[in-house]
């Protein structure tokens, strides 16, 4: 098979802010693939969300021409919530331009990429941005890179893609060094690497032709990106382009593509503050899914908060950025659950599994002190720790997701005045330790309280959650005793009374002074009364009643 001298298949990886869209919004330029004049900062940012806060969501394929060749960029997110929808853009390209800022130097993403591009063998362009900064360290920054890569200095390049200064270098590279497509050995001629749907054209998948001519069929649409998508007739093996299927289920397609899905890592339940918008919220979610395959959702009652939906995210920044679409594009106000890790139980064999990652943690040396006694309070275990340079170090870990999603990341920034940078991938499951610390209020069960928890800070958890419990929930006409119990993750039916008090907390009962209307001095009157207001309080205890308004149920199940 015969391929095409003249592509080149690249993308860019960095750890974000580095100057990735702002890069390719030069080789744009540079290539007069847009004019000058359309040109806007980071147009490959398409979603608003992405243009407001300057992050790359959904990756983006671009096709320009340049010198008598075809470059194909792909755009990729860099956050490593989409760990997959980096890995699938890798394996469709040759090469990987490596772009480090200049004040920043190597942080934790730009080595976790750095690790998938160098796993799919790719061609790694080093390239250092924003030397037009005052504050530029060029010199130690072309070090760390050099200590990482294992090369020489003088094979780094230096560009501003802010002026534009260097960036022709870094196209020419690409033309020189990133190594021609090659035939790849698969049944398919076609590598989907990403796809949305549409609801006139049907199912799009964005794909890499592998191994032949990829022609149109009738009824059928297949183009490039420029960027906006442009019809041809016929796709060369090695291009980067797309293909509208007409398909109308996306999950369907991508199942038969060899797509795999990537699951979810971190759950949370999400529901209207008004439960009229209820459809909204559904119909919101199934729109967010139709071109979001990793987007999990499941419908839950709760008693406190009424119909809502259980999602599944690949990660803190996914949730984020899914809630934040729900807000923005759909107006709805919702209350998010404070998010929790996959377990999965085997009963039969009483073993409880947990997702485990590998953390990354690149941290200048005079800090590293205080992460370490952070990690160190943590179920981690330490794997390596590796100088970048003589003062940046490189700290492997695995730990569970679990001990990471709960406010690890601002505690390592606060531990390292900000500067400490991480980045974490998906080891599989593995099995743990875990209990769970159920909830009673005035000896009822409150399910959605529940919550699991390493059996080695179920004590200390357990006493927190009292005293938040405590401090939120506001008297009742009679008291309220507030305990945290131990349970087995393995056992469903209980009987109240089992099962080992770990915490409590006692809300004094509202004293409404019942007599106050009273005539003074009638004191038989006034006892009776008091008499009747015990009864009665007793018997709200007995039944349980503990009422709780949904806005104090929200901060009580919310992040807080
Ligand atoms: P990304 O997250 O890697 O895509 O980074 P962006 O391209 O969105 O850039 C992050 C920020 O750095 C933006 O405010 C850019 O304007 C800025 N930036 C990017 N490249 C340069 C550069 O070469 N010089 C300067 N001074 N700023 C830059
Ligand atoms: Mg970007």
């Amino acid at each position: 098979m015969r391929f095409m001298k003249n592509i080149r298949n690249f993308c860019i990886i960095a750890h974000i802010d580095h100057g990735k869209s702002t890069l390719a919004d030069r080789f744009l330029e540079l290539t007069k693939t847009i004019d000058k004049g359309k040109m806007q900062d980071q147009v490959l940012d398409q979603m608003d969300l992405e243009r407001e806060r300057g992050i790359t969501i959904k990756l983006q394929p671009v096709r320009m021409e340049y010198k008598d060749h075809i470059l194909n960029l792909i755009d990729t997110p860099g956050h490593m919530d989409f760990y997959w929808e980096v890995m699938r853009s890798l394996g469709a390209v040759e090469g990987a331009i490596l772009l480090v800022d200049a004040v920043k130097g190597v942080q934790a993403q730009t080595i976790s990429n750095l690790r998938l591009a160098q796993e799919k063998n790719l061609k790694i362009i080093p390239v250092i941005n924003k030397i037009d900064l005052q504050n530029a360290r060029v010199q130690e920054v072309e070090q760390e890179i050099s200590e990482l890569l294992k090369i020489d200095k003088k094979n780094i390049l230096k560009v501003s893609a802010k002026t534009g200064t260097g960036v022709e270098n870094v196209l020419d590279a690409i033309i020189k060094h990133v190594p021609l497509p090659v035939h790849k050995k698969t049944s398919q001629n076609i590598l989907v690497f990403d796809a949305f749907y549409d609801s006139y054209k049907g199912v799009v998948a964005y794909i890499r032709v592998l191994n032949s001519n990829l022609q149109k069929q009738p009824n059928q649409q297949i183009g490039v990106f420029k960027p906006q998508m442009t019809f041809v007739n016929k796709l060369n093996p090695g291009e980067i382009g797309y293909i509208a299927t007409g398909e109308k289920n996306l999950e369907q397609y991508l199942a038969k593509m060899g797509f795999t899905k990537p699951l979810p890592m971190v759950f949370a339940s999400l529901y209207p503050m008004d439960q009229a918008n209820f459809h909204t919220l559904k119909d919101a979610l199934n729109k967010l899914k139709l071109n979001d395959a990793s987007l999990d959702s499941q419908e839950e009652t709760s008693k406190a908060l009424g119909r809502g939906f259980r999602c599944g995210f690949l990660g803190m920044l996914h949730l984020e950025i899914i809630t934040e679409r729900l807000k923005r594009e759909h107006g709805l106000d919702l209350v998010v659950t404070t998010p929790q890790v996959n377990y999965k139980i085997e009963k039969r064999k009483n073993i409880i599994r947990e997702p485990w990652v590998k953390l990354e943690i690149i941290v200048p040396l005079k800090y590293m002190g205080q992460v370490m006694s952070l990690l160190k309070n943590l179920r981690g275990a330490h794997k390596a720790s590796n100088y970048l340079s003589n003062e940046i170090l490189n700290i492997e870990y695995e730990i569970p997701l679990a001990d990471v999603i709960c406010g690890f990341y601002d505690n390592l920034k606060s531990a390292s005045s900000g500067y400490a940078s991480m980045s974490y991938q998906p080891l599989g499951m593995r099995n743990g330790d875990l209990v769970k610390l159920e909830v009673l209020l005035a000896r009822e069960r409150v399910p959605a309280l529940s919550q699991i928890v390493p059996r080695e800070f179920a004590q200390a958890r357990a006493r927190k959650l009292a005293k938040k419990l405590k401090d939120l929930i506001p008297k009742q006409n009679f008291a309220v005793a507030v305990q945290i119990v131990l349970r087995s993750v393995f056992e469903d039916n209980f009987n109240i009374g089992l099962g080992r008090v770990l915490a409590r907390e006692n809300i004094s009962a509202m004293r409404k002074d019942v007599t106050s209307g009273l005539y003074g001095g009638d004191y038989s009157r006034k006892k009776k009364l008091l008499e009747k207001q015990k009864k009665g309080k007793k018997k709200m205890e007995s039944i349980g009643k503990v009422r709780i308004s949904s806005d104090v149920f929200v901060r009580l199940l919310g992040q807080s």
